[in-house]
């Protein structure tokens, strides 16, 4: 039997309830687990679809939360990499299987048997889902846990754990950098973040959206220009011109429109995730041999990496705050838009609570 601890978080018992507070049991951690003190999560889109089995498969009690930010309160006695007093990071995973060709290769991501989400997976230890971070604190193997540079502020932090490595490993993997024409398309959570990357990569960046009054707040994220997709005079001015596009729009839109921005051997990875299929034409991709891809997060040595490099280059998310007990209506306005481009919850608001 594994020892637990009774904790205080909030979540969820249906897809129709709200969110609120309950207690849910955490391990008691073993040789290799780091116990966290949770100080900031940040909310992303995944939390609320899952939160309302949008995505079907959720287990209830859902406790949502993958953008997690705190400081270790107490090791294992086999735990090499972090000591007592450390400010550390965990976003989409916990575990995997570390043996699969994908594990060895530090995609565990793309894991064979399937990653450990951070909510709602079996969880490894417990009879219960894996509980995420809207909580007081979380238990994880050390080999799970990221280093959070000293310099970045914490709580702009927690959404690198998730909208920052979902961005910056497709930006890495296409070799984004010095001499290429970067397309962002979309600037919420993510695209917000996909700017600033690749900006800081060195790239020369075009960041797409539909609403002007995004131009000047695009052009604050680093965009060096910005063009209103819905204008077909601006889209042809940038014909066969991007070596690679980072589209990060969930709601339905022309991909062929994108496809025919590439140049000969350029990319265009979705990051955003609509939910109807999308039509592409043969010769989007044929006349000029482009391709359509996609990627999830990334692994955890390259979100190490892309802490550090934020770090270096002092990148954090662009937030606002909440208290626990707003979540409810920040779901709303997240359903909306209505956020610049984070929210992150002050987890002392939970802690504070009765
Ligand atoms: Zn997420
Ligand atoms: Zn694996």
């Amino acid at each position: 039997m594994t020892e637990t601890t009774n904790i205080k978080a909030y979540g969820t018992e249906a897809a129709e309830a709200p969110l609120n507070q309950l207690g849910i049991d955490r391990r008691k951690p073993t040789a290799h687990d780091v116990e966290i003190d949770i100080l900031y999560c940040g909310v992303c889109h995944s939390d609320l679809h899952t939160a309302r089995n949008e995505w079907h498969g959720t287990i209830y009690p859902c406790v949502p939360g993958h953008e997690i930010v705190g400081r270790i309160v107490s090791v294992g006695d086999h735990v090499s990499k972090f000591k007592v007093g450390d400010v550390v990071g965990v976003g989409c995973m916990v575990d995997s299987c570390r043996e699969c060709q994908y594990c060895q290769e530090g995609l565990e991501q793309y894991c064979e048997p399937g990653m450990t989400g951070t909510y709602n997976s079996p969880d490894k230890y417990l009879d219960t889902p894996t509980f995420g971070g809207y909580s007081e604190s979380v238990v994880v193997d050390e080999n799970f846990v990221l280093r959070v540079p000293e310099n970045l502020e914490l709580a702009a932090t927690a959404p690198l754990l998730c909208a920052g490595i979902t961005t910056y490993s497709p930006l890495r993997h296409w070799n984004v950098g010095p001499g290429k024409k970067v397309g962002i398309v979309g600037i919420g959570g993510l695209g917000h973040m996909g700017i600033k990357i690749a900006k800081a990569m060195g790239a020369e960046v075009v960041a797409f959206t539909t609403s002007e009054s995004k131009f000047a707040e695009a052009k604050r994220l680093g965009a060096d220009e910005v063009v209103m997709s819905k204008d077909a005079g601006q889209m042809a001015a940038y014909q066969g011109k991007l070596h690679f596009i980072l589209d990060a729009v969930s709601a339905e839109h022309d991909i062929n429109a994108y496809l025919g921005l590439l140049r000969v051997d350029g990319s265009l990875a979705l990051v955003g995730a609509p939910e109807n299929p999308l039509p592409v034409a043969a010769f989007s991709l044929i006349a000029g041999r482009k391709s359509f891809s996609g990627s999830m997060i990334g692994g955890i040595a390259e979100t190490q990496e892309m802490l550090d490099f934020c770090g270096e280059h002092n990148i954090v998310a662009d937030i606002e705050m909440i208290d626990i007990r707003q979540i409810n209506d920040a779901y709303e306005r997240l359903l909306k838009g209505d956020v610049k481009y984070r929210f992150v919850i002050d987890m002392a608001s939970l802690k504070n609570q009765d």
